[in-house]
Parts: structure tokens; C-alpha cells; sequence
């Protein structure tokens, strides 16, 4: 079955271009003091190195802004290639001012970041969130006339912006409006963007991130659904907050990012885990290959093995992997039957599948192309079978 991903329009982040046909980007965020220099650009390296497409960095004062642009300038000579990067224009990683907070620290950041990220529950501080205001309209003023020169900065340096609304800080007057549910998540995201709408800004990426799941992704379908009817094509930013570490972690980002990416929703993910951040990314990229949304190595099904299965299954799929890893983009099954295994392997690219004890039929598609081949024999006739059809 082709993978139908929802079509968003293109916005430019750095020079690494997200959304559109363009590859679910993967990022990640430093968890250091933007002070500590010397310490974020070494976890900007190893993340960039573990295949970080952007790098995101806490900004919450003026003075973070300036250890951004240290930051920047360190990084300003390029990242070294590594094996597997597709991600750094020219060796440039683009980095992400994360403000949340402050209107005037988002200005000062959007002159050195390549995008932006305010969060509309918290952004305007010129009136106390904590008290509840009944007056949309007055409110939605207010939160226009101060995100029009953020606007402006962004449009004047070529800054892209990501509305990032959180479960857990939605304002007061959106709770007492729509409670704290997916639809305040809806709403307080879309007043902002219909704010950049209306000041012909549209470099925009949105979210919304909860550590509920389930709120995740309700609120996720939600949006999307809401924008599509108000014809609003954004690229949609995944992620799961305060996942957790370990396999908790890595469970929740999956099952979170990956409903959505197999719904075809998502532009770019983080897996936020409470670890370093390139232990995020080798996450981040099995969860898009196993939802294939992005497919970047080899895929391999194989059955669980039970009493038909005629010969060492587990070591068969060690030796499969070890001998197929260098391939790309491919489908290969290792099935224990031959009764059940032809019909479970689906859209393998190719079988191995068990035929009777010490056994192997070498399947092309459906196909068992070599019959009875010797186990011990099997994998090299699987590799011959591979690079014949590929050089055929
Ligand atoms: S494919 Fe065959 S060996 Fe594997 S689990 Fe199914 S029935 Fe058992």
C-alpha cells in the first residue's frame, strides 16, 4: 500500500526545507545552559552526527540570544559530513530558537535562529494569563499588535515560526473557555496562526504536545482537520512531551508520532526523551521507518517461529541482517514455513523462508525463485538473488 502523506506547503528552516515531498525531517533539543558554549556544540555535533536534521536550544532571555549567536558562530564554518548526513545545507545545521515566553526575546531570537518556536499559551505576558478574560476580542488585539513585529523580524530575516501549543500550558481564558481539552489545544493554535494569516506571514509550523497520548494525537487529527477546512496547508510538527527515558520513552514517542505518521500527518518529529539528544535520534529514525514514512535501511519481517519452523530461525535473522545491512530501502522476510510464511511475508522484496528441516526457498516477491537450497548455504543464495535482480 503507498504511504499517503497529507501535502503541506514547503517552508524554508535554515536551508533544510520541511514539509511538502520533503523527508519527515528529524530534530532534537540540547538539555545543557545555552551559556555552557563549548558544551551545546558538542551536543550539537553528536546530534547532527546521529543524523539531527535541526537543532532546537532553550532561549529564554536576551541573554540567551546572545549565547545563540556564539553558538551559531561556532557552528558557522559547517559540520563535518558524516556518513548517512542527507541533513546539513552546506555543512550548516539550522538551529531553533526555542522562546516560548517572551515577545521581545522571540524578535531578538528571530534575528539569529532559523526558526522561532513561541507557544500561544504563554506568549502574551502583557496581561496576566492567570486571570481569567472574557473579552476575546480584546485579548486577540492584544496578542496581534504584539506578535506583528515578531512578524515583521521573521518575514525581514527569512525566519520561520512554529506555534507550539502544550497541553499543560494552555492559557487561563482558554481553559475556562473549552476546558483542557483538545479543542482549547485547537483553538489557541489557531488564533495565532490566523493572526500570521492576516499579516500575510506563512512561514509557519505548528504542534501540539502533551504528555497524554492520547490527548497527542486527538488534538493532532483535530487540527489538521480544522485547517484543511480553513484551507490551511502548514507543516505539522510531532512530538510527545516529557516522554519519560528507556523503553518507557521510546513506547509512548512511538505509539504517539507513530499514529500520526501512519495517518500520513507530520512534517517533522522529535522524540523527547530525558536522555542526550542523539540518543533521540536513532529513535526518531526507526520510528519513521517502521511507519514508513522514511524509509532510510533495509526493512525485515520475520515471523515469531513455532513448531513448523524447521530450522534456527533467530540465527537466520542475525545472519540475514548482518549480510543485507548495507542495503537501503528494501523489504526482506525470514519466515520459519513454508505453509504460513509465503502468505505472512506481504510485500517482501524477498523470502527466506523454511521448507523442511535444514531447508531454504529463496522467494522474489511470491515467487520462490531457488527451492530447497542447504541452510547453511542460504544467505549467500539470497545475496546472489538480490544483486542479480538489482543489476538485472
Ligand atoms: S510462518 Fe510458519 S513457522 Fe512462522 S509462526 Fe507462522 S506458522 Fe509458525
Amino acid at each position: 500500500m503507498d504511504f499517503q502523506r497529507r501535502l503541506t506547503r514547503v517552508v524554508n528552516i535554515g536551508g533544510v526545507p520541511l514539509g511538502g515531498t520533503y523527508p519527515v525531517r528529524v530534530q532534537t533539543m540540547t538539555n545543557l545552559p545555552t551559556a555552557d558554549i563549548d558544551g551545546q556544540v558538542a551536543q550539537i555535533l553528536r546530534s547532527v552526527k546521529a543524523g539531527a536534521e535541526y537543532v532546537r536550544i532553550t532561549t529564554p532571555t536576551l541573554a540567551d540570544v546572545e549565547y545563540l549567536q556564539q553558538i551559531k558562530n561556532r557552528l558557522s564554518k559547517g559540520v563535518p559530513a558524516f556518513a548517512g548526513m542527507t541533513s546539513a545545507s552546506n555543512g550548516i545545521i539550522p538551529l531553533i530558537a526555542d522562546v516560548h515566553f517572551s515577545p521581545k526575546v522571540a524578535i531578538a531570537a528571530a534575528k539569529v535562529a532559523a526558526k522561532v518556536r513561541i507557544n500561544p499559551g504563554n506568549f502574551l505576558r502583557t496581561t496576566d494569563n492567570r486571570q481569567p478574560i472574557t473579552d476575546n476580542r480584546s485579548y486577540l488585539d492584544q496578542l496581534h499588535a504584539i506578535m506583528r513585529p515578531l512578524l515583521g523580524v521573521c518575514k525581514e530575516h527569512g525566519t520561520a515560526l512554529r506555534i507550539g501549543t502544550n497541553h499543560g500550558s494552555l492559557s487561563e481564558r482558554i481553559l475556562n473557555q473549552y476546558g483542557d481539552t483538545p479543542e482549547g489545544m485547537v483553538q489557541a493554535t489557531l488564533e495565532a496562526v490566523r493572526i500570521c494569516q492576516s499579516e500575510n506571514f506563512h512561514d509557519i509550523v505548528v504542534s501540539l504536545k502533551s504528555s497524554n497520548v492520547k490527548v497527542m494525537v486527538e488534538a493532532t487529527r483535530l487540527l489538521v482537520q480544522r485547517m484543511d477546512q480553513e484551507g490551511m496547508d502548514y507543516p505539522l510538527h510531532l512530538g510527545v512531551t516529557e516522554a519519560g527515558e528507556g523503553e518507557d520513552g521510546r513506547l509512548k514517542s512511538a505509539i504517539g508520532i507513530g499514529s500520526l505518521l501512519v495517518d500520513g500527518i507530520g512534517d517533522t518529529i522529535r522524540v523527547s526523551l530525558t536522555e542526550d539528544p542523539e540518543f533521540e535520534i536513532p529513535v526518531a529514525f526507526g520510528i519513521l521507518q517502521a511507519s514508513r514514512a522514511r524509509i532510510t535501511r533495509t526493512e525485515y519481517i520475520s515471523c515469531p517461529g513455532c513448531g513448523r519452523t524447521t530450522f534456527k530461525l533467530q540465527e537466520a535473522v542475525k545472519k540475514v541482517k548482518e549480510a543485507t545491512a548495507h542495503l537501503t530501502g528494501m523489504k526482506i522476510a525470514v519466515m520459519g514455513c513454508i505453509v504460513n510464511g509465503p502468505g505472512e511475508m506481504a510485500d517482501a522484496d524477498y523470502g527466506y523462508v523454511g521448507a523442511g528441516p535444514g531447508k531454504v526457498h529463496i522467494y522474489k516477491g511470491k515467487n520462490a525463485v531457488l527451492k530447497n537450497v542447504a541452510e547453511d548455504q542460504a544467505v549467500e543464495k539470497l545475496l546472489e538473488i538480490i544483486n542479480y535482480v538489482d543489476k538485472s
